[in-house]
């Protein structure tokens, strides 16, 4: 690995893929924007080979790290402290290294995604009824935020509705939240229908019922790229007022994790600003 120029700070984000990670951009604009000199890398760890890697990142000089698919329940269980978000959510996406050998483990995708909401689509969450598609590694860090917000109702939806089950049972006492296969979805109807599904990843669409958005309502896919994800397309078409993919919730959970190393807290909207005009070129 290697070393980083002196006075510069390591950071990097663990993946597998990670080479067409945002990341590394987005660190470096927040950087700027708050006078930090550090380096930010993307590195891609091969399965099996998470928790080596992350020991040699830091006895490199790494100071902390971002981790993506398929590592953040290993990351949750390499900290040795960890955030009350990442405790509901069983997951970490931020690692810090601690100067008295700890390691901190965070969940920033949840705070990101709600500020993204919340500020980016100007869509308050409270009072709302709210539909998570998808019961994955994501679903699981964006549940309890979505909570503290006051939501009237939240229903996941799963295509394996027993994970569905299982990840409403890792939220006991909320009366308003509740799972559900596609099947069960035909008489809902929703202010926000978020897919946190890999179907758009696939490039494949959903199964969903037709009418299932109220007049106004907001389609959020968190996957995102240079067009409209399947999810979007067919939300669009199918009633959805605003259709946003998930560029923000990305730059959103950056900014809380920017925060988390240097206790600083970067504007982000420039910088999104920039991603999306990138993306409109490509
Ligand atoms: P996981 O692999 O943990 O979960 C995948 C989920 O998608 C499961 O609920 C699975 O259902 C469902 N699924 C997969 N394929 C299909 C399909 N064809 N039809 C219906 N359901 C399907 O993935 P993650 O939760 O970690 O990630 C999900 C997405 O969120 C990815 O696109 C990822 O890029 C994105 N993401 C974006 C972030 C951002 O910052 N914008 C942050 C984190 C994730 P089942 O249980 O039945 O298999």
């Amino acid at each position: 690995m290697q070393t980083p120029h002196a006075s510069r700070k390591l950071y990097a984000v663990m993946g597998n893929p990670v080479r067409h990670s945002k990341s590394p951009a987005i660190h470096r604009s927040f950087a700027e924007q708050c006078g930090i000199d550090l380096e930010y890398r993307a590195i891609e760890v091969e399965l099996g080979g998470f928790a080596a890697a992350v020991h040699a990142f830091r006895a490199s000089g790494g100071r902390g790290l971002n981790v993506t698919v398929p590592f953040k329940l290993e990351a949750y269980a390499l900290a040795d402290r960890r955030s009350a978000r990442a405790q509901q959510a069983r997951a970490v996406n931020t690692l810090k290294f601690e100067t008295d050998g700890a390691i901190y483990g965070d969940n920033t995708d949840g705070i990101g995604l709600v500020h993204d909401l919340v500020v980016n689509c100007a869509t308050p969450l409270a009072g709302r009824h709210i539909l998570v598609i998808g019961a994955g590694g994501a679903a699981r860090g964006i549940v309890g935020p979505i909570l503290e917000e006051g939501v009237a109702r939240l229903l996941i939806a799963n295509r394996t509705v027993s994970k569905a089950r299982e990840l409403v049972a890792m939220f006991a006492g909320h009366a308003e939240l509740d799972a559900c296969g596609f099947d069960a979805l035909a008489d809902g109807r929703f202010d926000i229908v978020i897919n946190s599904t890999a179907a758009s990843l696939q490039g494949e669409a959903l199964q969903l019922p037709p009418d299932m958005f109220v007049p106004g309502a907001l389609a959020y896919d968190l996957m995102y790229g240079e067009a409209l994800t399947p999810f979007l397309q067919w939300a669009s078409k199918h009633g959805a007022a605003k259709v946003s993919d998930g560029l923000g919730m990305l730059v959103e959970q950056a900014a809380e994790s920017f925060f988390i190393w240097h206790g600083r807290r970067p504007q982000t909207e420039a910088v999104l600003a920039a991603l999306r005009a990138v993306d409109s070129k490509e």
